[in-house]
């Protein structure tokens, strides 16, 4: 599991995390000391005596010209006030240390996450859920940083100064210890293993029914006309309310779990101090003082820690899962590609003998499949639905990777390295375009920040898929926004809206995929006119259009049949 952590933590942040671990110690030393002090203090009021046979004691009496025992008594409990202010103000500064370090990675592991997932590809996107990818980005790993690493600190930061009491104890009274040892270690030991597998079983539960959560208040959103024509949200709130009823019962239950160790520490106390009075009743008065005492002190501070460790090991096994969440997280740098370079398609691109399935025993959807698209081209691709279009389009794009033979853009084999130039002189039409919640500027421009934008060229291209009429309508223009939580727009503005996107990057190649399909006939003729008109006047732009329908790729100059398999 520490492996697990370590590879987690990137390499960057090894050095922080080594020196957070000295302050972690640090300020353990220096809280054992805070606790220490007050030793010299009880023993000052309760043992004078004893203490002044010491010859350090003497001296440092004789140093400050004490006059009397109440005096040094005054100066050393100042002395000692003195140092725990100070202690405190430096263990503040050593855990913003340790604070910063927590939430300079928290950011950084969400960041890494998100590219990782994002550069896994289409094929891996496309087979998960997108709220709980968004969950991991966003949710798992705050959990992780809080609920793991930083329990885990507190742990060993307790159990320091925690040890060095104990020692210090044993060193000056056995008694005391065995009787520390005797009421603690039994309660904690029986504790830690009634709530073990519990909590790893309620921290488990827990995600699953926050991700059961995500995805029935996401889906219903999403889909809203069909979840309520199809009355489907009565069956989403029921298993929504099912995983909130477990959600809230895992939280009552893990609540319930973390306040146990208040009670036990604290019953162990009274048990050990009503020991002592027994015991008590049998030693010299002086002594007893001493060692109730000594165990009131060290109580005060050992009952908070083993309260402290007890409730951080609760919340790591609470939160362990989240280590398998990120255990598989790509130590690469975060480096995403946003070169603008191209490659461009001068004469042909070519097809040669592609095979692709989708997993390694499934039936192949695309099967030693070959063309040749000559720069300027117009081609309709046509097949029943299933028969593998759009893995096909994924193929061409760069999306996917063929497992068997190769696609070559004048020469220059399309790959890994060379898929973000192809990307860059590509333009893309979907079957259902994909709005940003954002303005129809930014909707056109896709990735251009906003002070870039060419706003001629969103002009230009608006006018190229017939959308003029539709921009002067809008209230704001160019600025109104469209999308999620924007102005509707209709299905055949969509596309358009699709297509001035396209054309925006003054592509070589469009690709349209099934882009008309989704409209009724006399948008689609009238996109399709659209698309026609387009390439007449822009005779470079080779065309690359997939469709089940025949009548959806008139404008092209070659159609090709492919065959479900
Ligand atoms: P078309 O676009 O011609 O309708 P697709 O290319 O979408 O066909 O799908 C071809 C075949 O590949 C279908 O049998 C489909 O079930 C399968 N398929 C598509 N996407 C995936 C995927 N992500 N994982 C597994 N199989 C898939």
């Amino acid at each position: 599991m520490l492996r697990k952590i370590k590879n987690i933590i990137p390499q960057e942040f090894h050095t922080r995390a080594f020196i957070v671990a000295i302050t972690v110690l640090l300020r353990a030393i220096l809280n054992f000391f805070g606790i220490a002090m007050l030793v010299p203090l009880l023993m000052l009021i309760l043992d004078f005596e004893a203490l002044q046979s010491n010859h350090i004691v003497r001296y440092v009496y004789d140093f400050l010209g004490c006059k009397s025992h109440s005096q040094f008594v005054i100066a050393t409990a100042l002395a000692i006030v003195g140092f725990i202010a100070l202690k405190n103000m430096m263990n503040l500064w050593l855990y913003k240390y340790e604070r910063n370090f927590t939430y300079d990675l928290y950011g950084n592991l969400s960041r890494r996450l998100f590219v990782d997932y994002y550069r896994r590809g289409l094929l891996f996107v496309s087979e998960r859920n997108s709220t709980e990818l968004s969950r991991n980005v966003n949710i798992v790993c705050l959990n992780f940083v809080i609920g793991v690493l930083k329990p885990a600190a507190a742990i060993v930061g307790e159990i320091i100064p925690f040890a060095l009491i104990i020692v210090a104890i044993i060193f000056y009274d056995p008694t005391a210890s065995l009787l520390l040892a005797l009421t603690f270690v039994p309660a904690v030991w029986i504790y830690y293993s009634f709530v073990k597998e519990r909590l790893l079983k309620y921290g488990a539960e827990e995600n699953q029914a926050q991700r059961e959560k995500f995805r029935n208040v996401a889906e219903s959103f999403r889909g809203y006309t069909d979840v309520e024509i199809s009355n489907a949200f009565p069956q989403i709130i029921s298993s929504f309310n099912r995983a909130t009823d477990r959600l809230v019962a895992m939280r009552k239950r893990d609540a319930t779990l973390s306040t146990i160790p208040q009670g036990i520490t604290e019953t162990s106390l009274a048990a050990g101090m009503a020991t002592l009075i027994i015991i008590g009743a049998f030693m010299p008065e002086r002594k007893i003082g001493l060692v109730f005492g000594l165990f009131a002190v060290a109580a005060v501070r050992l009952l908070p820690s083993i309260r402290n460790i007890l409730t951080s090991l609760t919340a790591i096994r609470y939160n362990l899962h989240t280590i398998d969440t990120l255990s598989d997280i790509s130590n690469d740098k975060i480096e995403i590609d946003n070169s603008s370079e191209r490659i461009h398609l001068h004469q042909q691109m070519e097809v040669r003998n592609i095979s692709f399935r989708y997993t390694k025993n499934a039936q192949s959807v695309i099967e030693d499949f070959s063309l040749t698209i000559k720069q300027g081209e117009r081609i309709g691709i046509r097949g029943a639905s299933g028969a593998g279009k759009s893995t096909l389009m994924n193929l061409l794009l760069g999306l996917y990777a063929p497992d068997k033979g190769e696609i070559l853009i004048d020469g220059i084999k399309l790959d890994q390295t060379t898929r973000r130039k192809w990307q860059n002189s590509v333009g893309y039409v979907p079957q259902s375009v994909f709005l940003l919640d954002s303005t129809l500027l930014e909707n056109i421009a896709l990735g251009v920040p906003s002070e870039k934008i060419d706003r001629e060229r969103v002009m230009e291209v608006l006018k190229m898929a017939s959308l003029t009429e539709f921009v002067e309508r809008l209230p704001d223009g160019l600025n109104s926004s469209i999308g999620e939580a924007g102005c509707r727009v209709s299905g055949g503005e969509r596309q358009r809206i699709g297509i001035a996107r396209a054309l925006y990057k003054r592509p070589d190649i469009l690709f349209f995929d099934e882009a008309t399909s989704s409209l009724d006939r006399t948008t689609e003729q009238s996109i399709n006119s659209s698309i026609e008109e387009l390439s007449r006047n822009n005779q470079n732009i080779t065309i690359v259009a997939i469709a089940h329908r025949e009548t959806s790729l008139e404008y092209c100059d070659r159609i090709i049949n492919i065959e479900k398999l």
